[in-house]
């Protein structure tokens, strides 16, 4: 375990120099204070859990010290925006505090969000508000939690600092930590602005940095790009099988490693719903739930456009073509999982796609029925299930084929398969309304609230004594917030 100054400091990023970011010290909040950490982050560092109760950690990450060795950078980058390029966006509330190694050789960056103004800030007030800083923290380590590759959250830090939103509310800060804050639009940045040195800088320090293994392969730049194509496929199957909807699918919003980056109005499904949209400012719905798989793939092609000075056009769009095949692949795999199926026919995604349907014709909890569906023997499961559906006789039609499909899957016991489904399908998922309980508590300096859901979604697979009331569909209140982009 390490103290809070023994980080090992090791600033590549900030080594680029000047034409990648700049240097700016963060803007301190007043009166800081822990609103929550997670244990799990911090050994990420080697950090000691106990530290963040300590006056001098919610100073270090409220924005008032800083260790010597730390290097804070804004970073530029640009990005597609709803579709569109915006030729300047980056670190306009952020700041890349530092790079650290730990004990385990992991590469961290520390991100520090709500840190005040910098050259990239144009007309915002580099401060990010408490609701949003509680709901990325969570939603950060609930993913995790769930198996889905994300940026992690040390902490929020809450303060007295007024922020204007639609209202008055206060400032916090979320650290952020991830092997990379590079984003697609990194990329483009360098190359809509017609720096070809420059982006082979920072193509060498991705390759070199995130990843070693392509620089083995003939063509590395390729074998890079080819490795970011399948981990979207992956990161975005998981998204889909799991109901999770990012809401702000921009480029500048993508990260580098196929990680879920930048959260803002994301959600998750209650209902399933496949053409739900969870940002409110996104009127024509371009990143509702199931347009996510289609946008994935534009995000890559708008990322392939920017690496054309390194890869042949050609190459690029044999790399981009491997994207669907691989999502499909992916997602089945996981929804069968969430079935109960070990093994593979050719009809299973027919028997996805009907459930999905049924489902979204009787708005059905898509969370708590997959766990359900493993509670019992398929065969009792289905018959207590069936009061959820509007349409009985179709429900039933398909309960019929889910039986006999389980039955010819494998055999193993009924415990067997419970368990096994049990430990793909989540209890607890980070609804909205739970976040918004949470946010409310925390805005009135309660903050136990938004401690026990982190604690609660930390292990979303395991059923909790006395945690029943985090595993409900919402109240009415609850299942219609508008979240929107201004946080
Ligand atoms: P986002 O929608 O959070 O991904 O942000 C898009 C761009 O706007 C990024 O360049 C952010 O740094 C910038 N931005 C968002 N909110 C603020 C704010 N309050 N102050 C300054 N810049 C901001
Ligand atoms: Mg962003």
């Amino acid at each position: 375990m390490k103290a809070l100054d023994e980080l090992t400091f090791d600033n590549r990023f900030a080594r680029l120099g000047d034409a990648f970011s700049t240097h700016v010290l963060p803007e301190p909040l007043d009166e800081p204070r822990l609103v929550v950490a997670s244990p799990a982050a911090m050994a990420l560092l080697d950090l000691d859990p106990a530290l963040a109760e300590t006056p001098v950690f919610a100073e270090l990450f409220g924005g008032h010290t800083l260790w010597a060795e730390a290097e804070p950078r804004a970073m530029v980058y640009s990005g597609h925006q709803f579709g569109g390029y915006t030729p300047q966006l980056g670190d306009g509330r952020g700041l890349l505090l530092g790079e650290v190694y730990n004990a385990a050789g992991e590469h961290w960056d520390l991100h520090l969000k709500g840190a005040g103004q910098t050259p990239y800030s144009r007309m915002g007030d580099g401060r990010a508000v408490l609701r949003s800083s509680i709901r990325e923290f969570l939603a950060s380590e609930a993913l995790h939690a769930l198996g889905i590759p994300s940026s992690r959250a040390l902490c929020v830090i809450g303060s007295n600092t007024p922020v204007w939103r639609e209202k008055q509310e206060r400032g916090a800060m979320v650290l952020r930590l991830a092997n990379s804050h590079i984003r697609f639009g990194h990329f483009e940045y360098f190359y809509y602005t017609k720096k070809p040195e420059q982006q082979a800088e920072l193509a060498e320090h991705v390759l070199k940095l995130h990843y070693p293994e392509c620089r083995e392969q003939p063509e590395p730049y390729l074998a890079m790009f080819r490795e970011i194509v399948e981990r979207n496929a992956e990161m975005i199957a998981k998204w889909q099988a799991y109901g999770f909807c990012h809401g702000v699918m921009n480029t500048d919003n993508m990260s580098i490693l196929g990680i879920t980056f930048d959260f803002g109005p994301f959600a998750f499904l209650d209902d399933f719903d496949a053409h739900f949209i969870c940002n409110h400012s996104d009127h024509e719905g371009r990143y509702s739930f199931s347009n996510q798989v289609p946008i994935g793939q534009w995000n890559l092609s708008a990322l392939a456009q920017a690496l054309t000075p390194f890869i042949s056009v050609d190459a690029l769009k044999e790399a981009l073509g491997l994207y669907l095949p691989l999502y499909q692949a992916h997602y089945l795999d996981l929804m069968r999982r969430r079935l109960g199926l070990t093994t593979a026919e050719d009809d299973d995604q027919a028997l996805v796609e009907r459930l999905l349907k049924l489902m979204q014709n009787s708005g059905v909890d898509y969370t708590l029925f997959f766990r359900r569906l493993g509670d019992e023997p398929a065969a009792l499961a289905v018959t207590r299930l069936r009061d959820d559906f509007v349409d009985r006789a179709g429900f039933d039609a398909w309960a019929e084929v889910y039986t006999a499909r389980i039955a010819r899957d494998g055999d193993d016991t009924e415990t067997q398969r419970r368990a096994r489904m049990h430990a793909v399908n989540p209890l607890y998922i980070l609804r909205n309304y739970l976040a918004q309980n949470a946010i409310t508590a925390a805005e009135s300096g309660d903050y136990s609230e938004v401690r026990r859901l982190h604690e609660v979604l930390s292990k979303p697979f395991e059923e909790q004594a006395g945690m029943e009331q985090y595993a409900q569909r919402p109240p009415d209140w609850g299942k219609h917030l508008e979240i929107s982009c201004s946080s």
